[in-house]
């Protein structure tokens, strides 16, 4: 499939999978190996069951795209500008035509979801190692300079976490209470434009900049709130969102071409799978489990309506109800799972490429 600048039917749904480098811990233990092939769309793995010294399973799995970016020397290494080209500039020419988008990172804690969506260390730069996030930021920025002189545009950013399904915004004014004493937000439903968050802050932006200086303090609040409540943030759902709207300047209509883009990295996959003894981790265990599931449902639901008529399970998680109108419809859904390519994850690998192929 190429990357396209418009809609068909059947392209609403892309998805994607990347392979990291091994890290060195991966590199250092004994009998490490790679145990994941690529090759354009197609990637291949092979599970050694633990204990096995050389039996393994071959199952070979395919998707829209595949990005290699295990060894930058390789001849198919696909860099942060080519997972932006192939994944976000087609969201991005869609919203300017007025089509929302999601486009989520699915994956293990440590198999490069924010390095996706942010770049290394969560901060956001403008460098060559920038993440989707801040390169569709620019983006959008150059591309409303350039329709200046005929549209005016307004762009409103608002960034929030949902953890244990519970909603928390990451840009809330200081208001002299701790983040933790703060309660969690609500869902409520519009008549026209659907679900959305109660009293979430919404901030409108004028250029990259400030933007990013949103985005930056958004992590950081993130970091943040997960030490206080000893946790990781790789327990939570981040999801940043982006509302374009644009309207001809001289023009009698003055109705504006709106659109919402929400960029969104996961909780680790690896909560679906585990177990917990303590009953509150139970309980975040649980709900953390009902987003993820409930996202797999509704995207594999969403790839059966290709088919026919079929029901979608928006309202089952805070997350599928809230995104259900970026989720389906004329919207575009992107998801971008990321693996290691590493025997010692292999488990958790073939499950995220399970979770991602019915997708397709
Ligand atoms: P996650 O968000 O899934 O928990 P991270 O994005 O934090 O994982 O990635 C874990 C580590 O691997 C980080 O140090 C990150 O910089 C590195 N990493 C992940 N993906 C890549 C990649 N494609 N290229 C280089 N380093 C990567």
């Amino acid at each position: 499939k190429n990357s396209k600048d418009s809609y068909d039917e059947l392209s609403n749904l892309t998805v994607a999978v990347r392979v990291r480098p091994m890290n060195s811990k991966e590199l250092s233990h004994v009998g490490a190996s790679m145990i994941v092939r690529v090759q354009k769309n197609e990637l291949l793995i092979r599970s050694v069951p633990v204990g096995a010294i050389s039996v393994g399973t071959d199952h070979l799995f395919q998707y829209d795209h595949v990005f290699w970016s295990c060894d930058k020397t390789g001849l198919n290494y696909a860099s942060q500008e080519d997972v932006f080209s192939s994944l976000g500039r087609p969201l991005l020419a869609n919203a300017f035509q007025g089509y929302n988008a999601c486009l989520f990172a699915y994956g293990q804690t440590g198999s490069g979801k924010s390095y996706s969506m942010m770049g290394p260390e969560n901060d956001a730069d403008s460098s060559e190692n920038a993440g989707i996030i801040p390169r569709f930021c620019r983006q959008l920025f150059l591309q409303i300079a350039e329709l200046s002189s005929s549209h005016i545009a307004n762009v409103e950013v608002s960034y929030f976490e949902i953890y244990n399904e519970k909603i928390h915004d990451l840009l809330a004014p200081e208001n002299g209470k701790p983040r933790k004493a703060r309660p969690a937000l609500k869902v409520r439903e519009h008549p026209v434009w659907g679900p959305y968050v109660v009293n979430l802050s919404v901030h409108v932006v004028q250029t990259y900049e400030e933007l990013r200086s949103w985005l930056l303090r958004g992590n950081k609040n993130r970091a943040t709130a997960a030490t206080v409540m000893n946790e990781k943030s790789s327990r939570s759902h981040s999801i940043f969102s982006i509302e374009l709207s644009l309207s001809e300047k001289n023009k009698e209509d003055k109705s504006s071409r709106r659109s919402k883009v929400s960029l969104v990295d996961l909780a680790g996959s690896e909560r679906l799978g585990s177990s917990y003894n303590c009953e509150e981790k139970m309980k975040q265990g649980v709900s953390i489990n009902k987003s993820l599931l409930t996202l797999g449902k509704v995207i594999s639901a969403l790839a059966e309506q290709r088919k026919g008529v079929q029901f979608v399970p928006y309202r089952e998680s805070v997350l599928t109800w809230l995104l259900r109108e970026s989720l389906g419809g004329n919207s575009h859904t992107t998801m971008l799972a990321t693996i290691s390519p590493s025997n010692a994850h292999s488990d958790e690998t073939l499950s995220t490429l399970r979770y991602a192929c019915q997708a397709r």
